[in-house]
């Protein structure tokens, strides 16, 4: 017989284990995603909020909204046939109302930061509003996240359109900005982004998709083994503007080129991580300039699913989600804590419209803007 002490250890050791067995169930089993749908049904700025389901036969499921074009959910079968949903979000629609992480969204009508919201254009200098320190980040003050799109489902390709009208946010031009997304059956979700303006402009359009590969609301990214294929970012200052020269990553902790553990290290005191409070920074891509090709591939130990990021543009910003800081609930009911997911947005350099060596972003009359983003997912070991 056993003795006291040893006999409630096992009794113990059983109830931890039979209790993490049942949360690890009832997440498998849970009704995924883990969203209130009726609370989408209602009108903002008078339109519609619209849902959409795309699936396929490999168990990938991919829910949209009109509200900012954007992902609401991604959910994939792990490499051992368990579905779990791998992005960031909220539970109800209002929790959207007031987002400032960008969870999902299209962000334009230029996606990261701008230095002091100033740019010109032939001589014509165009203000914008500053809503991160001294710069302008996603957008301005209502960026293409806030806005109601127009939309339609068409077989296994969502369709949004919005136009943003001359003067909107301070930008010139009116601009009309049509993205498709589609899911194959070989599991890639295609994002394809099309505009064109009637004035000279600035565009920088990408998705704001943050990914957890284990599950939304199961912990931090840091496990994650991140491959970059770029040999240099674009260093910043401390408040996270581009100073215009490129860095080799050779050496430094921003050498992704081969697979490296995220959290390895984040915390070494590299003067650019200290200014990012972690990974905050913008890759130059190795492929050819417009070219289309692989810029990053993410793999969970834990969980063995796999993201490969393709993409034609220039560059892809990393955010190790080091401003999360606790007060956002995710739609699961858990707490979205420092570094609990990744966003990894295929863009222009952020600023460009400042920095005459950088890739152009202007987009005059008679052009057409289009850039391509494809999600590719998979499981492994
Ligand atoms: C930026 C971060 C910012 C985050 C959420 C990222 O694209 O690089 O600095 O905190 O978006 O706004």
């Amino acid at each position: 017989m056993k003795s006291q002490p040893a006999f409630f250890l096992s009794l113990l050791v059983l109830a931890l284990v039979s209790g993490s067995c049942s949360r690890n169930s009832q997440k498998q089993n849970a009704t995924l995603p883990a969203l209130d749908t009726a609370t989408f049904h209602r009108l903002v700025d008078g339109k519609e909020i619209k849902l959409y389901t795309l699936k396929n036969s490999k168990g990938t499921e991919v829910w949209l909204t009109n509200y900012g074009a954007r992902i609401l959910s991604v959910i994939t079968p792990d490499s051992a046939g368990n579905r779990a949903d791998i992005t960031l979000g909220y539970h109800t629609f209002d929790e959207y109302l007031n987002d400032n992480m960008y969870l999902g969204c299209i962000v334009g009508r230029y996606a990261n930061r701008i230095a002091k919201g100033k740019f010109a254009l032939d001589g014509v200098t165009y203000n914008l509003y500053l809503n991160n320190g001294p710069n302008t980040l996603h957008g301005g003050l209502k960026g293409f996240d806030k806005h109601v799109w127009d939309s339609r489902q068409n077989g296994d390709t969502v369709f949004f359109s919005y136009l943003s009208k001359d003067g909107e946010e301070g930008y010139p031009g009116n601009l009309t900005v049509n993205v498709f997304y589609t899911l194959t059956d070989d599991n890639r979700l295609v994002l394809d982004m099309q505009a064109e303006t009637d004035k000279k402009t600035i565009i920088n359009l990408t998705n704001h998709a943050y990914f957890n590969l284990n599950g939304e609301g199961t912990g931090d990214i840091l496990g994650h083994d991140l491959t970059l294929v770029a040999d240099a970012i674009t260093p910043v200052d401390s408040t996270l503007i581009p100073t215009g020269e490129l860095m080799p990553v050779d050496n430094t902790p921003f050498d992704f080129r081969k697979p490296q553990t995220i959290g390895a290290r984040i915390n070494e005191s590299h003067q650019q991580l200290l200014y990012g409070k972690g990974y905050d920074h913008n890759w130059v891509l190795s492929k050819a300039p417009g070219s289309f090709g692989l810029a990053a591939r993410l793999h969970s130990p834990v969980t063995g699913r796999i993201l490969e990021i393709w993409t034609t543009q220039p560059g892809i910003q990393f955010y190790s989600g080091n401003f999360m800081d606790g007060t956002a609930k995710g739609k699961s009911g858990g707490i979205y804590a420092f570094r609990n997911g990744l966003a990894l947005e295929p863009h222009h350099f952020p600023d460009s419209p400042n920095q005459k060596n950088f890739p152009s972003v202007v987009l005059n009359p008679g052009e057409k803007f289009h850039e391509t983003i494809e999600y590719v997912f998979s499981a492994g070991k």
